[in-house]
C-alpha cells in the first residue's frame, strides 16, 4: 500500500554518512557520534579541551560572531551583546515570556504581538532559532574538524515537553546551520538510551529520568516496551537550575560581607564575577569539604555543610516535581524501576543521595550527566543510519495535515513531527442555511493558506439533512495507522451521515521537496500570520453582514427607517471594506455596524423576552 508522506529517516540515507547526535542545552551544547571502531557512542571533543560547548553567542562591533566558552567571557563585559539561555526563546512569542524578561540581560523585542520573539545583538535583531543556529553551526564545525569529514545530517535533542512550535524552532535552527535534522529526540529518551535502556526489544521498564541543568529542572516519567518509549507525565520548573544554586551562593557570600544585593545589581562586572565565583565553588565543593578563594581583595568562603543546607529549598522543589509527575501520571513511587540522572547539578552528592531516598533506590549515574543526553542523540542516529536493525522505531509525520476551510485557510490536525499512529479529530459546521454537502480537502504542508500545500485527497459529505447554518455538526477524524496510511472520515453527529476515504499519496515527496515546503513556511511566516487574519476578518466580515441582512428582513416593522438607513450605509461600508487587503479597516466597519444594530436588536430581543414572560403562568 501506498503510504503519505515519506520517511525522512530512511529514506535517502547513504549509510557511509554519519550522522550525529547534539545536545543542544540550554547551557551548555555538545556533539556525539558512535565510535566507527568501539561502536561505543563518544561525546567529541579537541585534545585537552571539554566536550561541552557553552550555549552562548557573542556579538562584535563590526558583526563578528563567536560561540561558546570565547563568547561567555564577554558575559561580564558585554552583556547586552552576549546571549545566553536562547533556549527558553524557542518557539515563544513576547506574551509567552514577558513575566520572564528581567532574567535576560539582553533585548528581548516583540515587533507585533503574534509574532514569535526576536532578540537585538548590536544593530541587528535575531529569532532564538537564528541565534541556535550560530550554536550549531560551531558544534558542526568542530565535529568537521574533529572527524576530518562533512558533517550534514544530526539528531538533536529537545526537553520532552517541548511543543509543536518550539520543536519546529530546533529544525528550523538545524536547518539554518546546514545541518539536516533527521530527528528530534526528547532529552530523557535519549538519556535512557545512552544507559542502554529500550535497545532490546524485550526491555519493558518504567523509567524516572532527573535532569538538573544550569537552568532548568525536568522531571519525565517514561514507559518503555516493545522498543516504544512513551512520555508518561513531565513535571519541572523552568527557572530552577545551577544558575539558581549559584545565585543562592552570591546571596549567602553578600550576606556575610552585609552587602546589599541591590549594591551589586549597580555592578553588573563585579556581579558577573562573582557568580562565576560561586560556580566555582559549588563544582569544587562536589568533591571536596571547603572552598577558599581570594576575589577582589576578599575572602570567599564556603563549607560543604553551609552549602548543602543553601541548596535543601532547591532540592525540596524538585522532589515536589517528582512526587507531581507521579500523580499525573498514576504512579507510586514502587513502580519505577530506574531513576536516570542527568545534567551537570546532578553532579552534587546531596542531589543524587535525596533523589534516591525519594524514589527510594540508589539513582543511575555512571554515565557523564553532561553528556548522556548527547551519547543517547547519538545512539538514536546511528539506529536512523540503519546500524542498529534490532531497535523498533516510532515514525513522525514528516509534513502537516490538515484540511481546508473557509477562505482557504489550512486547518491542522496532525502538526509535523506527530508520532505514528495518531489520531485526531475536530469539529465543523455548515455556512448555509439548508446545505445539504460539505467538501472535504485534505492537504499537507506547513502554510496557512491551503493553496501553497499539497493537496492529497477531496471528497464530499453529502445527504446533510436541511438544517439553518451553524447546526450541523460535522466531525472530522484523521486516523494514520502504524504503516502511515491516512483514512480521513466526516461524520454528520446530528443525522449520523457518514463518508470515509483511504489517503494514499500519488508519490512521496523527495528529501528536495521536502525541505522546501519546510523553507518556504519559514521565509513566508510573517506573509502567512498577515494573509491568515486578513482571510479571517474577510470571513468575519461576510458573515456579519448575512446575519444582520437575516435579521432585518425578520424584523423589519420594528426597526425606525433613520436605524434601517444608517445600518444600510454601514452595511455597504463593511462590503467595501472587504474588497480591500486592510484587515484593520475590516474590523472598523464591522464594529461600527455593530455598533448601529446592537441597539435595536438588543430591544426586539427584550421585547420578545417579556412576551415570551407574560405568556408564561408563574
Ligand atoms: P543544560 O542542560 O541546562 O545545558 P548542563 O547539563 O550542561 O545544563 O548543566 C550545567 C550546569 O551544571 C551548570 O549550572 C554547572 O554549574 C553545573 N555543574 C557542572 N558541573 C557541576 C558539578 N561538579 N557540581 C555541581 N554543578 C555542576
Ligand atoms: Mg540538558
Amino acid at each position: 500500500m501506498a503510504k503519505i508522506g515519506i520517511n525522512i529517516a530512511t529514506g535517502s540515507l547513504q549509510k557511509e554518512e554519519i550522522i550525529v547526535g547534539i545536545d543542544l542545552g540550554t547551557t551548555n551544547s555538545l556533539v556525539a557520534i558512535i565510535h566507527p571502531e568501539t561502536k561505543q557512542p563518544v561525546a567529541l571533543k579537541e585534545h585537552n579541551s571539554s566536550s561541552l560547548v557553552p550555549s552562548v553567542v557573542h556579538f562584535d562591533a563590526v558583526g563578528n560572531i563567536t560561540v561558546g566558552e570565547e563568547a561567555k567571557k564577554y558575559l561580564v563585559t558585554e552583556p547586552h551583546n552576549t546571549i545566553f539561555s536562547v533556549k527558553r526563546l524557542m518557539g515563544k512569542s513576547y506574551n509567552d515570556i514577558k513575566d520572564n524578561a528581567s532574567s535576560f540581560s539582553y533585548k528581548v523585542i516583540d515587533d507585533s504581538n503574534q509574532a514569535m520573539v526576536k532578540v537585538q545583538a548590536g544593530t541587528k535583531f535575531y529569532s532564538p532559532a537564528e541565534l541556535s543556529s550560530f550554536i550549531l553551526k560551531e558544534l558542526k564545525q568542530r565535529a568537521e574538524h574533529i572527524l576530518k569529514t562533512p558533517v550534514n545530517k544530526a539528531v538533536i535533542t529537545v526537553p520532552a515537553y517541548f511543543n509543536d512550535a518550539q520543536r519546529q524552532a530546533t529544525r528550523d535552527a538545524g536547518k539554518l546551520a546546514g545541518l539536516d535534522v533527521l530527528r528530534i529526540v526528547n532529552e530523557p529518551t535519549a538519556a535512557s538510551l545512552a544507559y542502554g535502556l529500550g535497545l532490546h526489544k524485550e526491555d519493558d521498564k518504567t523509567i524516572a529520568v532527573y535532569d538538573l541543568g544550569g537552568g532548568t529542572f525536568d522531571i519525565s516519567l517514561l514507559k518503555i516496551s516493545g522498543g516504544i518509549f512513551e512520555v508518561l507525565s513531565t513535571n519541572g520548573d523552568t527557572y530552577l537550575g545551577g544558575d539558581d544554586i549559584d545565585h543562592a551562593i552570591v546571596k549567602h557570600w553578600l550576606q556575610q560581607a552585609g552587602v546589599s544585593e541591590a549594591a551589586l545589581q549597580e555592578n553588573k562586572k563585579f556581579a558577573q564575577g562573582i557568580r562565576l565565583q560561586a560556580e566555582a565553588a559549588k563544582i569544587f565543593l562536589s568533591e571536596n569539604d571547603n572552598f577558599e578563594k581570594l576575589f577582589n581583595g576578599d575572602k570567599l568562603l564556603i563549607s560543604r555543610q553551609t552549602f548543602e543546607k543553601i541548596i535543601q529549598p532547591f532540592v525540596d522543589k524538585t522532589l515536589t516535581c517528582c512526587a507531581n509527575a507521579l500523580k499525573d501520571a498514576g504512579l507510586k513511587k514502587e513502580a519505577i524501576d530506574v531513576v536516570v540522572m542527568v545534567g551537570g547539578s546532578t553532579r552534587v552528592p546531596l542531589i543524587k543521595e535525596s533523589v534516591g531516598a525519594f524514589f527510594g533506590r540508589p539513582v543511575n549515574d555512571s554515565v557523564n550527566p553532561d553528556e548522556v543526553v548527547a551519547l543517547g542523540a547519538a545512539i538514536q542516529a546511528d539506529i536512523l543510519a540503519g546500524n542498529n536493525k534490532d531497535v523498533l522505531l516510532l515514525d513522525i509525520t514528516p509534513l502537516s495535515l490538515g484540511i481546508e476551510t473557509m477562505g482557504g485557510l489550512m486547518d491542522v490536525l496532525i502538526p509535523r513531527n506527530s508520532k505514528i499512529p495518531n489520531k485526531a479529530s475536530r469539529q465543523y459546521t455548515t455556512q448555509k442555511d439548508g446545505q445539504s454537502g460539505m467538501k472535504i480537502s485534505v492537504y499537507q504542508g506547513e502554510r496557512d493558506m491551503v493553496k501553497d500545500n499539497r493537496k492529497l485527497a477531496a471528497f464530499n459529505l453529502t445527504n446533510i439533512p436541511s438544517m439553518p447554518a451553524g447546526l450541523a455538526k460535522v466531525e472530522v477524524s484523521f486516523l494514520i495507522n502504524a504503516d502511515g496510511i491516512l483514512v480521513v472520515k466526516a461524520k454528520e453527529l446530528r443525522s449520523g451521515v457518514e463518508q470515509s476515504i483511504e489517503v494514499k499519496a500519488q508519490q512521496d515527496l523527495t528529501d528536495a521537496e521536502l525541505e522546501k515546503m519546510l523553507l518556504d513556511s519559514i521565509t513566508n511566516a510573517k506573509e502567512d500570520i498577515a494573509t491568515r487574519a486578513l482571510v479571517e476578518a474577510r470571513t468575519e466580515g461576510e458573515q456579519l453582514l448575512e446575519t444582520t441582512e437575516k435579521f432585518i428582513q425578520k424584523n423589519t416593522s420594528h426597526i425606525t427607517k433613520e436605524e434601517l438607513m444608517q445600518t444600510a450605509a454601514a452595511m455597504q461600508a463593511l462590503q467595501l471594506s472587504l474588497t480591500m487587503d486592510d484587515k484593520d479597516l475590516i474590523h472598523t466597519k464591522a464594529e461600527a455596524l455593530n455598533g448601529i444594530s446592537r441597539p435595536y436588536a438588543e430591544r426586539i430581543m427584550d421585547a420578545a423576552i417579556s412576551i415570551a414572560m407574560k405568556g408564561k403562568a408563574v
